[in-house]
């Protein structure tokens, strides 16, 4: 049937550490669309005529050729499986030596089992893919205009090598606010370690956004924020060198340059 042959020659070309967008034209009778990722099921959402998700690809992914495969549901309940390729772009990323307090490098026996315990949290808030909202509003950049594009930067701390940087750091004073990068549920809103007070939401489909080093928190956990909404101000709090925004995206857990999201 003429029907499996539509999309599936689709081929997406993505940087390591980008999110790719992907639409899949509505068809009648076609009732869900699913793109399995990486082991990982993305479920996408219709608007118009067409249906629509994001794929996540690391930073450290391998470049070449990767595959999904969109899984199309209709009415009838008959499924029809489509291969899309990914090809992965390398991407060489810089090395940054920074200076901070050492307190932050050589940690203490607290400081270290602090931070592991708060890891293990926020990965396991990125391994959730939700559906009950859905960007379908465009990503912005929380402090509009703003600029300071390091993402992926082999970080050297003090001299000592550390994770490379998985997110953007956006110029702020302190007390510039910061608003949300789209509609979304605030999933975690206190301090931590590493990040000091940290913001972060859930968009669905497993797209999650973290705002850090904030000087102040204006919401709760729990709570839907629209798209724009003030939910913090800039600040120096956690591992820093001076008052910034660390503005972070997670796709389906791949570290992403929050920019591959803005259109
Ligand atoms: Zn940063």
């Amino acid at each position: 049937m003429l029907l499996g042959f539509l999309f599936a020659a689709a081929v997406s070309t993505a940087n390591q550490g980008s999110a790719v967008p992907l639409q899949i034209p509505n068809e009648p009778h076609l009732k869900a669309v699913q793109v399995i990722w990486r082991e990982k099921k993305v479920p996408a959402f219709r608007a118009g005529d067409a249906w629509t998700t994001f794929l996540g690809v690391d930073l450290d992914a391998k470049p070449g050729e990767h595959r999904a495969v969109a899984v199309l549901t209709m009415d009838d309940g008959r499924v029809d499986r489509r291969e899309i390729a990914v090809n992965v772009v390398a991407k060489k990323f810089p090395t940054s030596q920074l200076n901070v307090n050492e307190r932050f490098v050589q940690l203490s026996k607290a400081d270290l089992s602090r931070a592991n315990r708060e890891s293990q949290e926020t990965e396991a808030i990125y391994r959730r893919i939700t559906t009950d909202l859905v960007p379908d509003e465009a990503f912005t950049v929380p402090i509009p205009g703003g600029t300071g594009r390091t993402f992926g930067a082999r970080r050297v701390f003090n001299g000592e090598p550390r994770a490379p940087h998985s997110g953007a750091d956006l110029r702020a004073t302190t007390g510039t606010p910061v608003h949300a990068t789209n509609r979304g549920r605030v999933v975690l809103a206190k301090h931590l370690f590493f990040t000091g007070n940290t913001v972060i939401l859930d968009h669905g489909l497993g797209i999650y956004s973290l705002y850090a080093h904030l000087s102040r928190i204006d919401v709760k956990r729990g709570v839907v924020v629209k798209n724009g909404q003030v939910i913090g101000l800039a600040g120096a709090t956690g591992r820093v060198t001076a008052p910034h925004l660390h503005w972070g995206m997670r796709v389906q857990g791949a570290r992403v340059d929050p920019f591959s999201l803005v259109r």
